[in-house]
């Protein structure tokens, strides 16, 4: 059949592992296929130091709680600071302990920020925020977009393939 996916099974670094099968299939099919699987999942899952994993997720979330206070505060201010210029309006302003981005803009016009955002260089983290802060306007990387981050960060382009080696 064109278009039939059939089951698939991931496992993370993490240990979770997920399974995926198109929403008609059975539950006893897939049931079936996961004891087949399990073999091979206690393969995958057996090396994996779930103490450390623990360690180090915990030291993130303390860093997150001891940092939250302080991005807000940055960030807050910067955001004034530019919309100075933009004259935009935005909703809710969130300092997140997310991994794959510094930050983020959603149709309703709220602003997500990455806390370790406080750990840029000053001109990373204005970036960072114009960028999102110019979404509100634009939400896309179009031309236009970028003319309206150029008017307050001239050299964006610079900032922007700094970030791209810097880890979140
Ligand atoms: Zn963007």
């Amino acid at each position: 059949m064109k278009g039939c996916k059939s089951v698939r099974l991931a496992v993370y670094a993490d240990g979770r592992f997920v399974i995926s099968a198109p929403k008609w299939y059975p539950m006893y099919v897939i049931n079936r296929f996961i004891e087949e699987k399990s073999q091979w999942i206690f393969d995958k899952v057996k090396d994996i130091d779930f103490d450390s994993l623990h360690q180090k997720r915990e030291n993130e979330e303390s860093s997150y709680r001891k940092s939250i206070g302080l991005a807000r505060a940055v960030v807050n201010s910067r955001l004034e600071f530019f919309n100075r210029h933009y004259g935009f309006s935005y909703n809710r302003v969130a300092i997140k302990n997310q991994k794959t981005c510094w930050g983020s803009c959603s149709q309703k016009g709220n602003l997500n920020f990455n806390y370790n955002i406080i750990n840029l260089s000053e001109q990373q983290r204005d970036y960072v925020i114009v960028h999102e802060l110019c979404h509100l306007k634009e939400l896309n990387h179009s031309h236009n977009f970028w003319k309206l981050v150029a008017k307050t960060i001239p050299d964006y382009k610079k900032l922007k393939n700094e970030l791209k080696k810097v880890n979140h």
